[in-house]
């Protein structure tokens, strides 16, 4: 039988690891999946004027994509506080996508207001990147006492900024683990980290003192409390996650967004 034990990637203790659904299983994320692996992606086959990524042969996942990276009492802290928000949202925006009576192309901006609990909604999608990161890298940036302390608004000290994009609802998901590359803005290294699953794609940048990533911040979610609903207005691109950020030169040659695209909230809460 498979040892499942490990370090945990929220709180760090080593335990026996649970079976995270990324996203949540309440999204939908359920269902059988097909993957690509990195080897695949990065392999030298798979550059431009050779092998497409659609012509490797894919790994299907049952049950929906899943990693074994949380102890049970992580799995349950978010699975009872956050989880709710994140699918509650994410359902609606799903739907809404798909009711829209002219289906939106990739590259467009989409408008619209939604009720959303942002701090839940907010913790919730870092625990992803929890997940989709290895435990030094968490611990490096401080998300645990953010994490696992329920109400606060305090951003850890070593700064970040979450970013979201739209992801069309039969578009890919990607789960991309800290990554560097060379930002084309300024020639200084960068890190981010990517996971996107319709109807989200979210860009984490682990070094925001380069603003290379030009679509909206979550950061202000920060501003509400805990359990706080709000009615927010969002502007967001729709992009295929599949594009990004291997040719992120191209696609940042050709799509700019507004900086600010949610409001109105209070100003960021900049630790
Ligand atoms: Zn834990």
């Amino acid at each position: 039988m498979k040892n499942n034990f490990g370090t945990c990637h929220i709180c760090g203790k080593y335990a026996k690891l649970t079976s995270e659904h990324l996203p949540p299983k309440s999204t939908g994320n359920n269902k059988l999946i097909r993957c690509y692996l990195y080897d695949q992606i990065f392999s030298p086959d798979h550059l431009p004027g050779k092998r497409k990524l659609l012509d490797f042969k894919t790994h299907r996942i049952q049950g929906g994509f899943r990693m074994n990276t949380l102890c049970e009492s992580c799995n349950k802290f978010t699975g009872s506080n956050y989880v709710p928000a994140y699918s509650n949202f994410s359902n609606r925006v799903f739907n809404a996508m798909n009711n829209m009576s002219t289906a939106p192309q990739l590259g467009d901006t989409l408008h619209f207001q939604a009720k959303i609990i942002p701090l839940n909604f907010f913790k919730q999608a870092l625990s992803i990147f929890c997940s989709v990161l290895d435990p030094a890298t968490v611990t490096l940036y401080g998300f645990k006492d953010f994490i696992l302390t329920r109400d606060s608004s305090t951003l850890p000290e070593k700064p970040f900024s979450l970013h979201m994009y739209l992801v069309p609802t039969n578009g890919a998901s990607k789960n991309l683990p800290a990554t560097g590359m060379v930002s084309p803005k300024s020639g200084k290294q960068m890190l981010f980290s990517e996971f996107a699953s319709p109807p989200f794609g979210f860009i984490l940048n682990l070094t925001p003192q380069d603003a290379c990533i030009s679509f909206p911040n979550l950061l202000e979610f920060v501003n509400f409390k805990f359990n706080e609903s709000a009615t927010l207005e969002f502007n967001l691109p729709l992009l295929n996650p599949r594009e990004m950020p291997l040719s992120f030169d191209g696609w940042k040659d050709k799509l700019v967004f507004s900086p600010s695209g949610v409001v109105p909230v209070a100003s960021p809460n900049t630790a």
